[in-house]
């Protein structure tokens, strides 16, 4: 553990490019206050000072962006699709032209290390680039009628207002994942960042209007903790707005989506997950503990595809255990996420931070062993919300760390002796987002990765996400599929124009 000797304000005002620190929301191509006059307050993680404050707008705050997005629609679902792709690249190239200071901003309000805030912005970049090119390719169908002298043809055409919700792992690929996709489909956006990394969306935004996006496409409303409820009404009832995007937890999720049912908006739900990570007899040992590290620490476990259950064959347990521990303990550096060699830094938030500390204990006390961390780091006490990696061996599946998504760096290894046992047990849950295993045996390969009940298998790899393919869950997961060539028909509307040739 790093001792923790960073101010977070001085190193937010190493950012260069100072107009990338937005402390007004983003409505109608305008930046502003909350109709209330409020502030609320952004806190680095790590070291739990306030770094700025932002609007806290509330219900008639919403209605204004809603009105303006609105507008907008009028004139953007009329632009050239060419239009839209070359203002799409423009924003791109601007996200990269400012990645450090993306990326500094990003750890100073989220708490990942430097390195994956670096990872994020190329990642986050990557998906307005993919839609760019996708603008392109809104095709449609001639289908050949069944009825005599009648011609049909199926166009899409952009569902109108769209209202995005987004969570605090990922700030600004969670954004752009998903406003690529609308704004190369014609639609237009009021966004609802996570009251913990606002900053991240408002330079998004900053960015978006010098790339030449007009006034009224994308706006981004800001609000705290306090008033996210109505917030979130107004934005899931509206009757303007005609589609909720939205990516946080099955919970949340499901409060939304029914708040949406009211006026029968379309939705698109990436809700949360419960991946497991199954390590065969027949596996590269070193190859999965390798990539059971790349997946299980990013972001210190707050991924929605981070392994939450690690079930390994009996007859390979201790081998793999003892792989897995040495690399956890020779590669991973607790700190600030600015300081050198960090390579974990803070939970976001303190609900996050005690929810492991509170499942950690509850599986000792069922009979886990503590193979690794297991408590808060003693070096900073009273300061940021860290909590050390850790492994936990001979878990058993009646433990809420097996059922409930952890969303933290808890590793617990289960054990298991048959290919239908696993199977049977990694299915057990009511969500299904990310999975993977490890196998030489191709036959089994195949079987296992038609077997499992998630929306994304990873076979002999840690590797799930990019801009190239289908993100998304089945189960209480979620519905829809971002990026790749499927990302953007969750903002199209299908039409049939039958003609008459006769
Ligand atoms: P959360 O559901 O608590 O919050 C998500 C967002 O919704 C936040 O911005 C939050 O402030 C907001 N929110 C909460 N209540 C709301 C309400 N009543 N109205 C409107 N907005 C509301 O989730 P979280 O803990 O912040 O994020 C972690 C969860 O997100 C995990 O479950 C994770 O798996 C999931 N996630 C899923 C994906 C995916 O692509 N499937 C990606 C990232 C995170």
């Amino acid at each position: 553990m790093q001792a923790i000797k960073v101010s977070s304000p001085d190193e937010l005002a190493k950012i260069k490019d100072k107009s990338l620190v937005c402390r007004q929301a983003y409505i109608d191509g305008k930046w502003v206050d909350a109709a209330s006059q409020q502030h609320f307050d952004i806190v680095d993680p790590a070291t739990l000072e306030t770094i700025g404050s932002v609007p806290d707008m509330d219900a008639s705050d919403v209605k204004l962006a809603v009105s303006a997005a609105t507008r907008a629609f009028a004139s953007w679902k009329h632009t050239t699709s060419k239009e839209r792709s070359l203002l799409l690249r423009k924003w791109h190239d601007l996200l990269v032209a400012n990645k450090d200071d993306l990326a500094r901003l990003m750890t100073l309000e989220n708490g990942k290390p430097l390195v994956e805030a670096h990872g994020e912005i190329g990642y986050s970049a990557s998906f307005v680039e993919w839609f760019s090119e996708e603008a392109k390719r809104g095709y449609g169908d001639i289908v050949p009628s069944p009825i005599p002298g009648l011609r049909a043809l199926v166009m899409k055409q952009p569902v109108g207002v769209v209202s995005i919700i987004t969570p605090y792992n990922f700030p600004n690929a969670m954004i752009t994942r998903k406003v690529g996709a609308a704004l190369a489909a014609g639609c237009t956006v009021v966004v609802r960042p996570a009251f913990e990394t606002p900053l991240s969306a408002l330079a998004l935004c900053e960015l978006a209007e010098r790339a030449g996006i007009p006034p009224g496409v994308i706006n981004v409303v800001t609000c705290s903790a306090k008033n996210t409820p109505a917030v979130g009404l107004e934005m899931t009832t509206n009757p303007e707005v005609r589609k909720v995007s939205f990516t946080g937890s099955t919970a949340v999720g499901k409060l939304l989506m029914g708040q949406a049912s009211t006026t029968m908006k379309r939705v698109s739900m990436e809700l949360g997950g419960n991946a497991p990570f199954i390590v065969f007899e027949d596996a590269d040992i070193q190859r999965a503990a390798e990539s059971l590290l790349q997946c299980k620490f990013r972001n210190a476990g707050q991924t929605c595809v981070s392994a939450n259950r690690i079930y390994v064959h009996d007859a390979v347990y201790d081998e793999f255990v003892g792989a897995f521990t040495a690399l956890v303990k020779e590669k991973l550096r607790i700190g600030h996420g600015l300081s050198e060699g960090t390579t974990i830094g803070p939970m976001i938030t303190k609900r996050g931070l005690d929810k492991v500390e509170e499942q950690v204990q509850l599986a000792v006390a069922a009979g886990a062993t503590v193979v690794l961390g297991g408590k808060r780091p003693e070096a900073v006490p009273g300061k940021g919300y860290f909590f050390e990696p850790t492994v936990l061996a001979d878990v058993l599946d009646a433990v809420p760390m097996t059922c409930e998504e952890t969303f933290g760096p808890l590793c617990p290894i289960y054990r298991f002796t048959s290919e239908d046992e696993v199977i049977r047990r990694a299915n057990a849950t009511s969500v299904g987002l990310a999975g993977y295993f490890f196998s030489r045996d191709v036959a089994r390969v195949f079987r296992v990765a038609e077997a499992l009940e998630v929306g994304m298998v990873a076979a002999n790899t840690g590797t799930i996400g990019s801009d190239a393919v289908p993100f998304g869950g089945v189960k209480e997961s979620g519905m829809g599929r971002e990026g790749s060539r499927y990302g953007m028909d969750d903002y199209l509307n299908i039409k049939l124009i039958n003609l008459s040739v006769l």
